[in-house]
């Protein structure tokens, strides 16, 4: 089967959406409870596919006490990618942890240091220690180099990618819905699937199996939602936001 990652965020105790990882409305529709996570795992390992690669962004505490000992069970490993300001702030990992998860074989990744609202937008300069910055933070921490990153808010021009690759980053995942493979100056650029809170476990399996419908919804909301972001900017943030606090 073809490689293929899908991006998580953070997994909660019965819809403590609090518990972990980042605040707020358009942070939750990304969380997931433990009961249902595990049922993703089960389909997923139905579905045998061992060029999968699960990733979990931002960088969350349940990346620590949930996530990994969960993923440990089936005998897997994660990609958790992690936004250095926040390491050790509550709702997040401390130094600690993430070395741990190091060692236990995770693997570890930047998710820039401030997770800018749109990284496709940060002067160049200020990109370059975002991730410069974040990676050397961890490479501290883990005690070698971090060549991992993911994108924050799914905020991906070749421009963020030609800064990771003057970084040292050597991968770098998107939030683009697609198994298609591109390198910009050295560093392999990937996408990835998004789960967000309430798809059931045949959106994994589904994935991760290859069929082709729920890749096509995906690449069309994509395109969607790329238009908005395009058009409005701003306006997409906002109107983001809003609809968001209705539900
Ligand atoms: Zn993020």
């Amino acid at each position: 089967m073809k490689p293929l990652a899908i991006m998580y965020h953070d997994i909660v105790e019965e819809g403590n959406l609090a518990a972990s990882g980042f605040s707020g409305a358009g942070a939750d529709i990304y969380k997931l409870d433990r009961r249902d996570f595990a049922k993703h795992l089960e389909a997923l390992r139905a579905v045998g596919n061992t060029e999968l690669r699960l990733t979990f962004d931002d960088g969350g505490v349940s990346a620590y006490t949930v996530v990994a000992g969960m993923l440990e069970q089936f005998g897997w490993r994660g990609y958790f990618f992690i936004t250095t300001d926040r390491i050790g702030q509550p709702g997040f990992l401390s130094p600690q942890q993430i070395r741990e998860l190091n060692e236990r074989g995770h693997k570890i990744g930047s998710h820039s240091c401030s997770h800018p609202a749109r990284m496709s937008h940060v002067p160049w300069e200020k990109l370059l220690s975002e991730w410069e910055l974040s990676t050397g933070r961890l490479a501290a921490i883990v005690g070698r180099p971090v060549k991992l990153a993911s994108v924050p808010g799914g905020y991906y021009t070749r421009r963020v990618a030609e800064a990771a690759a003057q970084s040292g980053i050597e991968t770098l995942f998107t939030s683009e819905p697609t198994a298609r493979v591109r390198v910009v100056n050295g560093c392999q650029v990937l996408g990835r699937y998004v789960i967000r809170r309430g798809m059931g476990p045949e959106w994994p399996a589904g994935l991760a199996a290859g069929k082709l419908l729920p890749r096509f919804r995906q690449a069309l909301l994509w395109k969607i939602k790329s238009a908005a972001k395009g058009a409005g900017g701003d306006l997409y943030l906002r109107t983001r936001e809003a609809i968001l606090k209705k539900v």
